[in-house]
């Protein structure tokens, strides 16, 4: 292991993060993070601010977003790095699934609003600065009372199944593939540990692995030594890079520090190389399913 930390793997203002992208590569600097991946949900807004933070204090810098999407099994979310990411039709992409997120958040207010739940919209819109997210929905319950902490409030309100639940856009794992490798990115399996889990991925991953999937998120926040293994073999029996970080959103949200879980310098080394070989290839590119009329 190295004698600085690295985190693939960490969230902002720009998403459902508490700091702001400058403030957070700061926390990362202070916290011994000398390698950085910010993974906003469907958004890069916060990456060029980051970018310049993390210039200034010598840590080195992956763009990298995070993509929530949906199968019959289960939510898988897939993380990208070293995207090109001002590329017009992948920022069209992500406007896409961002004003999808707005719309499902105002249904979501609404639905609150009709069962004498009185939060407003244009308050969930103030604490979303970037991509609005049930998290921030959660925020604006607690806020008026009608939840004691973000975990009641999504207990309560707006998990799967509740009374103000409502579905969002979401890509199939594969086009989440397919979109971060039309920005040159390297796409990563997060959290694999998660529903739909190990097994089940394991008969995606040749598919997968066809259409650009380059790593597996291992060195996850709070995966044990046996998870870990378990997933490495997993990374190398389809050669996929082992990926690490925290997730970390902010203080008292994910219960991993940044850089708070030892990643090796070998996976970075690893992506770095990958990202060599693919800046030179011209992706395919991507055009987004549309989403279901509503
Ligand atoms: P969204 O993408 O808007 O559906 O929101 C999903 C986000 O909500 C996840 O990334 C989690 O950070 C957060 N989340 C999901 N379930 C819970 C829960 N039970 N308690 C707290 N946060 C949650
Ligand atoms: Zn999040
Ligand atoms: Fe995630
Ligand atoms: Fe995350």
């Amino acid at each position: 292991m190295t004698d600085y930390a690295i985190d693939l793997h960490t969230h902002s203002t720009a998403s459902d993060g508490l700091y702001a992208p400058q403030i957070l590569v700061q926390k990362a600097y202070e916290a011994g993070v000398r390698v950085l991946a910010l993974t906003d949900h469907d958004s890069t807004e916060g990456v060029a601010e980051a970018a310049e933070a993390a210039t200034r204090l010598g840590i080195d810098f992956i763009p990298g977003i995070e993509i929530n999407t949906e199968t019959s099994a289960g939510e898988v979310h897939m993380l990208g790095y070293f995207l090109h990411y001002q590329q017009e039709a992948f920022q069209q992409a992500l406007r896409t699934l961002r004003d999808a997120r707005q719309r499902r958040g105002q249904r979501m207010v609404e639905l609150l609003n009709e069962q004498g739940i009185a939060i407003r919209w244009e308050r969930v819109r103030e604490l979303a600065q970037g991509a609005v997210g049930r998290p921030h929905v959660a925020q604006a319950l607690v806020e008026a009372g009608y939840a004691q902490s973000i975990e009641e409030a999504f207990a309560r309100y707006l998990s799967k199944g509740c009374p103000a639940y409502v579905p969002r856009y979401k890509l199939s794992p594969q086009d989440a593939v397919r979109l971060i490798v039309s920005a040159r990115g390297l796409p990563v399996i997060a959290h694999p540990l998660e529903l739909p889990g190990p097994e089940i991925l394991r008969q995606w991953l040749p598919e997968l692995c066809a259409l650009g999937l380059v790593g597996l998120e291992v060195y996850y926040g709070p995966y044990t030594a046996e998870q870990e293994t378990l997933l490495l073999s997993l990374a190398r029996q389809f050669d996929l890079i082992p990926t690490g970080g925290s997730d970390y959103h902010g203080p008292g949200i994910h219960p991993t520090p940044l850089g708070g879980h030892p990643v090796p310098a070998e996976s970075v080394r690893r992506l770095q190389e990958a990202a060599a070989a693919r800046s030179h290839q011209t992706p395919p590119p991507f055009t987004l399913p549309e989403p279901a009329a509503e």
